[in-house]
């Protein structure tokens, strides 16, 4: 599974598409993961200022 991104806690901030080795991440008015290229390293996790990306199980 991909992270995910709460959309409702999102402040497409883009913290997180800057951490992401792969470019899973493209923000527009929220930050949108794409789960084929996500490796779910788990770096824009730690990088969320408002805590809005989780990894799924
Ligand atoms: S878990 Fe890693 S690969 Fe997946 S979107 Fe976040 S930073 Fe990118
Ligand atoms: S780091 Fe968090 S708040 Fe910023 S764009 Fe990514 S998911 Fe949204």
């Amino acid at each position: 599974m991909a992270a995910k991104i709460d959309e409702e806690t999102c402040t497409a901030c883009g913290a997180c598409a800057e951490v992401c080795p792969v470019d899973a991440i493209t923000v527009d008015e929220t930050a949108k993961v794409d789960a084929e290229l996500c490796s779910e390293c788990g770096a824009c996790v730690d990088e969320c200022p408002v805590e809005a990306i989780s990894l799924e199980e």
